[in-house]
C-alpha cells in the first residue's frame, strides 16, 4: 500500500492521509489548519492530485478533521464522503459556523479559491453526498472502475461524540487509523474500543505524547472544586472558556457531577454559543457510541442561556455562577473574551483554563499572565486581578494508551502524526525502550511511503 500524510505531519494542523492499495484510494480526513488561512489552511494535495480518490473517511468532526472537505471534495468530485450519523450532523453545523466565520468574521480572509467552496449552495450539496456507516458495520470502497474493493469498518474512538477509529483492509494487507482518541472515560463519552488485532499498518495520533507524567483525572475533579470554592466563597462568579464541541459538554457534565457529591455549592451553570446546539445533538445521540451513562441528557442539567446581546449584565455579575462559554482559546471578540475582560477587574471573581492554549491565541497570552501585572491581551493592554487556574482535562490518548495499543495491535509498520516533533519522537523512544521491533516512521508531509 502506499501512504501519503497530506496534513498533520510533525504538527496538529490540517489533518489528512492519503492511502492507497493499488488502485483503491481513500483519503482519511481533511481537515483545516487551526491559525494559517494561506494555501495551508488546507491539507497540501499537490502529490495525490491527479491520482482517483474512491472515498473519504471521516474519523470526527473536530474542524482539524473536517474543515477542508468542502475544498478536497471539490478537487476529488467522484469520491464518497463515509462518517458516522453524529459526526455527519456535527459536521455540518461546524463547516456553516466555518462559512460565516470565513465570510464575515475577524479571521484574515482566505485565498479566494478556497472560499468559493464554503458558499451555501456549494455546503448543501456537499451534506447530500455524506454516507452514513454505524460503527462495527462492514462496509466495501470500490476502485473507481469496479475492478477492486477495500472494506472498511469503524471502531469507538472516545474522544468527543462520533469519534470513530478506522480499519481498511484489503485482500492483501490491513491499516488502522486512530483518528483522534481516548482509552478511559470522560464524563460523558466513554472510552475507546479498537481491534487488539494484528494489523498491518497502524497511523496512530500523538498529541499528548510528550506529556511525561499527566495529573490524574481524579485529582484534576479535586484541584477544579477548589479553585471553584475559593472565587465562590468570595461571592465571585467562575468563568471556564471552552471549545463548542467535546469540552463543553464534558465540563458541564463534571460541573453537575460536582455539584452532586456537594463538593460546590449548588449555584447557576451558564451556557452559551454554538456549544449548547451540539449538546442538542449529544442529546439525540445518547445511545449511540461509547457513553460512560447511555441515555443520560444534557438537557437535564439545568442551565440559563447566556445573554448574547446584554452579555455585560448577565446576572452572574451579581450572583456566584459558573459560566461555560465559547471561544476555548478566547479569540478576540468572542463572548470569553469579552467576558474575561470583565473577569480580570474583579480580585474575587476566577477564570479556569481548561482546555490547550495555542501559544498565537489570546487564552495563551491570559494562560501567561501574572496577577496585577500588565500584559497584551489580544489588540487590548489589560491587568488581571482576578484569579486564574489552570486544568488539563485532555481527550486525547496518554503516551501510556498509544504505546499500548501499538503493543496491541504489533503492526509491521508505525505512523506517528497528528503531534508536535517532540511529541511523536518521545512515543518513538518508548516504543523501542518497550521492546516494539517494527520500523517506527514520523512522517514527512507530502512523501510517498511505500508499505
Ligand atoms: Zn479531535
Ligand atoms: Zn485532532
Amino acid at each position: 500500500m502506499e501512504i501519503v500524510v497530506l496534513g498533520g505531519a510533525e504538527e496538529i494542523g490540517a489533518n489528512s492521509t492519503y492511502i492507497s492499495f493499488g488502485d483503491c484510494s481513500v483519503i482519511i480526513d481533511a481537515g483545516s489548519h487551526p491559525r494559517n488561512r494561506d494555501k495551508t489552511f488546507a491539507p497540501d494535495f499537490t502529490v495525490i492530485e491527479d491520482e482517483i480518490v474512491s472515498a473519504f473517511i471521516l474519523t470526527h468532526a473536530h474542524t482539524d478533521h473536517i474543515g477542508a472537505l468542502p475544498i478536497l471534495a471539490h478537487q476529488f468530485p467522484t469520491a464518497k464522503i463515509y462518517s458516522t450519523e453524529p459526526t455527519r450532523d456535527v459536521t455540518e453545523i461546524m463547516l456553516r459556523n466555518s462559512s460565516k466565520l470565513l465570510h464575515y468574521g475577524n479571521t484574515p480572509l482566505l485565498v479566494e479559491s478556497f472560499l468559493e467552496r464554503y458558499k451555501k449552495q456549494e455546503l448543501d450539496i456537499l451534506f447530500q453526498l455524506m454516507h452514513i456507516r454505524k460503527v462495527g458495520e462492514t462496509f466495501p470502497i470500490h476502485s473507481a472502475l469496479g475492478t477492486s474493493e477495500v472494506q472498511a469498518k469503524f471502531y469507538d474512538a472516545g474522544h468527543i461524540m462520533g469519534a470513530t477509529g478506522v480499519l481498511l483492509q484489503s485482500n492483501e494487507q490491513s491499516v488502522f487509523h486512530t483518528g483522534d482518541f481516548l482509552s478511559e472515560n470522560q464524563y460523558v463519552m466513554g472510552e475507546a474500543s479498537f481491534p487488539n488485532h494484528h494489523v498491518d499498518v497502524l497511523i496512530t495520533e500523538c498529541t499528548n505524547g510528550s506529556d511525561a507524567t499527566p495529573i490524574s483525572r481524579k485529582q484534576q475533579e479535586v484541584d477544579l472544586a477548589n479553585f471553584i470554592n475559593s472565587v465562590t466563597n468570595e461571592n465571585g462568579s467562575v468563568l471556564i472558556p471552552t471549545f463548542s464541541l467535546g469540552k463543553m459538554q464534558e465540563m458541564l457534565r463534571l460541573i453537575s457531577i460536582l455539584m452532586q457529591r456537594n463538593s460546590i455549592p449548588t449555584i447557576p451553570i451558564v451556557t452559551g454559543g454554538m456549544g449548547r446546539k451540539i449538546c442538542q445533538l449529544y442529546d439525540r445521540y445518547c445511545y449511540t457510541g461509547s457513553r460512560v451513562n447511555p441515555g443520560f441528557e444534557m438537557a437535564d442539567i439545568p442551565q440559563e442561556r447566556l445573554p448574547n446581546k446584554e452579555l455585560l449584565k448577565g446576572r452572574f455579575f451579581k450572583t456566584p455562577s459558573i459560566v461555560l462559554t465559547t471561544s476555548g482559546m478566547l479569540h478576540s471578540g468572542t463572548p470569553s473574551y469579552k467576558l474575561a475582560l470583565e473577569w480580570m477587574k474583579r480580585p474575587n471573581f476566577g477564570i479556569a483554563i481548561v482546555g490547550y492554549q495555542d501559544p498565537t491565541c489570546e487564552g495563551y497570552a491570559l494562560e501567561q499572565s501574572v496577577m496585577g501585572e500588565e500584559f497584551m491581551f489580544g489588540t487590548m493592554k489589560v491587568t488581571r486581578n482576578c484569579k486564574l487556574e489552570k486544568f488539563r482535562f485532555s481527550a486525547h490518548a496518554t503516551k501510556e494508551q498509544i504505546v499500548n495499543l501499538v503493543h496491541q495491535q504489533h503492526p509491521k509498520n508505525v505512523l506517528l502524526v497528528h503531534g508536535e516533533y517532540e511529541s511523536c519522537s518521545e512515543v518513538a523512544l518508548t516504543l523501542v525502550k518497550t521492546g516494539y521491533e517494527g520500523n517506527i516512521i514520523i512522517p514527512t508531509l507530502g512523501q510517498r511511503y511505500n508499505l
